[in-house]
């Protein structure tokens, strides 16, 4: 069964949208990782919020998001709760998404000593330095968040980053409708 696109016109292709939240950009990366079968996706979807096409906002629902990345920040937040507003399925994609990844190396210590770290007695830093505080930057969390905390998600896609195959095979699942079944060889670590 295919899935029905979220749009209700009956010839539409289905929609992807794909989000980077706090995270390397790796796991966008390993999309484009697919190669050639990047002609197939073409045929299969069309690209919606991403970074890929630099649309910025929602005009309509979506059929699959990626999410990449955690929450660090109020516009991670914003931004992935907006995700889940406007998709059918959610997939956290990558070690950053589902755990936090690097940057939750953070969560081990507290944010006002992980910054004084780094903005105040840095190695590199000469005669002291101070904590930004301008208006415009985006507010910490007390720790990264994984995005299962913030929203519902309906699938996770683990890798650091996942394979383009595995991305690709998880991916065509979703987009014909069959309930994604990843080998072993495309979900081990090495
Ligand atoms: Fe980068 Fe790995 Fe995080 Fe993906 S999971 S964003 S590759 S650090």
């Amino acid at each position: 069964m295919k899935v029905p696109s979220a749009e209700s016109h009956a010839s539409a292709k289905p929609r992807l949208a794909t989000c980077s939240l706090t995270g390397c950009f790796g796991c966008h990366m390993s999309l484009l990782d697919i190669d050639e079968r990047i002609l197939e996706l073409i045929d299969l979807v069309d690209l919606d919020v991403s970074p890929f096409d630099d649309k910025k906002s929602f005009d309509r629902p979506v059929d699959v998001g990626f999410v990449e990345g955690g929450c660090s920040n109020e516009y991670n937040v914003k931004e992935l709760i907006e995700f889940r507003k406007h998709c059918r399925i959610l997939v956290s994609v990558g070690a950053c998404a589902i755990n936090g990844g690097v940057p939750a190396m953070r969560n081990t210590v507290g944010l006002r000593e992980c910054l004084e770290a780094v903005y105040l007695h840095g190695v590199s830093l000469e005669g002291g330095g101070m904590i930004p505080n301008d208006e415009d930057l985006p507010l910490l969390l007390d720790r990264v968040y994984p995005s299962h905390e913030v929203v519902k998600i309906d699938y996770f896609l683990p890798g650091c980053p996942p394979s383009g195959d595995a991305i690709w095979a998880a991916l065509k699942a979703l987009l014909t409708g069959t309930e994604p079944a990843l080998s072993y060889q495309l979900l081990k670590y090495e």
